[in-house]
């Protein structure tokens, strides 16, 4: 029988979670869906002076609105009230009595042991390293002169623990082998285990270090595949070492490339997005504008996040997350860095936009327009708003600067458009226009268009003596879509208001 697949999202709640983490969290969820598996959500709270008020509910509200929700996690529906199910709770820091006593148990087996170097000492060492050009590194060649129970009676050990002396449990990484690390994504990697360090795996203050206790739960929560930044590579070689150590059946991993930043090396950094402008955070976070908050959907956010590292092997590039469920595979994800691109991301708002119904759009733009003081519009009339301006829009929140007019009346004209527009007789043939326009009857876009045509021709006038000025007059300037279509929305009243209004205006 093949393993159900079972993957999980493991942030740390320290802080907004970084679009880089979302995508982490997106492939995640993808390949569980294609897979018919489950996506689990763990927080990995270990590290307490590193926690942050409202990080956790944040990459929960994150999930959410990207449409990427987990099946098991803190608080989800599976897991009921205390019991969790079969493999909650979902934060380690509840979990909290479960990881001594696999720490004590390698102990036992003499893979791991107790070190009571103090932070003093180490950092003595480190310094002293430094200043002879060398790194300090606590391993083979020299854990039997440090303060650790290698070199102790067990008795004295138990004595200092027993006294209450801190200490730490250290792996015992084993001299001299090669290790044969295995991912889905880079292929096989070599190590020596000569160059890798006894990381701590748990604290005298009873809390287990990230590699324990991410192992631990790994192998408790019955997870198949590990999907995680490239960041935690270096980390591989001491994971499958306990994997191996508990005699445990390691998951297979697969490491994702960086998302690296627009222009220059190294990955994406707050500091990028600040200094171009962009977000790089899904949701609002104290100062740091959220994607959200900018205006994107959560699809375009997901489509442009999709293809930070991976491709479909084709030259589509929308997809809805059915379609990505479908085509997603870890075997097409990309060993090197994917450059993020700030106006892309935008292409891809615009995309959406223009997929939306003018009726959603319509409900989003009607916040804005509560917020401007207009209160008295219908969603109808917004609608036919919105169809006219949206294939010029990135954001909803642009509706406003395309389409202002279409809801209060210019208070002054754009000067230069004046200066050109506004000629001796335009006054005399926009008073006749509206006289005119008085006695049409049908008030629709085409009918308008007809008869004010047939009257410029009939007065032997030239379209550019009275479309533009027009447009100046309703409008305030010369943008916008079909002018006809504007007088038909605003309607017969108010185009004939604004004409008058402009006359005495510019006079
Ligand atoms: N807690 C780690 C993080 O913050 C998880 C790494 C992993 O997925 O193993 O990213």
């Amino acid at each position: 029988m093949t393993q159900k697949v079972r993957v999980r999202f493991a942030p740390s709640p320290t802080g907004p979670l970084h679009i880089g983490g979302v995508r982490t969290a997106l492939f995640n969820y993808l390949f569980a869906k294609k897979h018919k598996g489950d996506f689990i959500l763990r927080i990995e709270d270990t590290d307490q002076n590193r926690f942050v008020e409202g990080a956790e509910q944040y990459i929960v509200d994150s999930l959410n609105w990207c449409g990427i929700p987990f099946d098991e996690g803190p608080s989800s529906p599976t897991a009921k009230g205390n019991t969790f199910g079969k493999y909650g709770p979902y934060r380690q820091s509840e979990r909290k009595h479960l990881y001594k006593k696999f720490a004590q148990d390698l102990i036992e087996k003499g893979m791991a042991y107790y070190a009571f170097d103090t932070a003093e000492k180490l950092d003595f060492h480190r310094k002293d390293h430094e200043e002879k050009g060398k790194t300090f590194i606590y391993n083979w060649h020299n854990r039997l002169k440090l303060d650790n129970s290698l070199s102790m009676m067990p008795e004295d050990v138990q004595r200092r623990i027993d006294a209450g002396e801190d200490y730490v449990i250290r792996f015992l990484t084993p001299p001299d082998e090669k290790l044969h690390l295995t991912d889905i994504i880079r292929g096989d990697i070599e190590i020596d285990t000569n160059t890798l360090d006894d990381k701590v795996l748990f604290k005298s203050d009873g809390m287990p270090t990230y590699h324990l206790a991410n192992i631990v739960d790994d192998h408790l929560m019955e997870i198949s595949h590990v999907i995680r930044g490239e960041e935690w590579l270096p980390s591989l070689a001491l994971h499958q070492q306990l994997y191996d150590a508990f005699g445990w059946k390691a998951p297979q991993f697969a490491h994702l490339p960086l998302i690296m930043k627009p222009v220059g090396k190294g990955k994406l950094s707050k500091r990028d997005g600040e200094k171009g402008g962009f977000p790089v955070f899904p949701l609002s976070w104290n100062e740091s504008v959220g994607y959200r908050e900018a205006g994107y959907f959560p699809e375009a956010v997901v489509n442009f996040l999709v293809l930070l590292g991976w491709n479909p092997g084709t030259e589509q590039e929308l997809f809805t997350l059915e379609e990505l469920v479908d085509s997603f595979s870890l075997e097409r994800v990309n060993k090197s860095g994917a450059r993020f691109d700030p106006d892309k991301t935008k292409w891809y708002n615009q995309q959406y936009m223009h997929q939306k119904d003018d009726a959603t759009l319509a409900e989003a733009f009607l916040l804005h327009l509560k917020e401007k003081g207009i209160t008295s519009t219908t969603n109808d009339y917004v609608q036919k708003v919105v169809s006219l301006i949206k294939d010029r829009a990135t954001f909803v929140s642009d509706f406003w600067e395309l389409g202002d007019y279409f809801f209060v009346a210019p208070t002054n004209y754009d000067e230069k458009a004046v200066k050109k527009q506004w000629k001796n007789d335009t006054q005399e043939i926009m008073q006749n226009l509206a006289s005119f326009m008085n006695g049409i009857a049908d008030f629709s876009s085409e009918n308008v268009e007809l008869e004010v045509k047939k009257w410029i021709s009939e007065k032997e006038l030239s379209f550019g003596k009275v479309m533009p000025p027009l447009r100046l007059v309703l409008v305030g300037d010369m943008k916008g879509p079909h002018i006809f279509d504007i007088m038909a929305l605003i309607g017969k009243e108010e185009s004939m208001e604004r004409i008058n209004k402009a006359i005495s205006a510019l006079a």
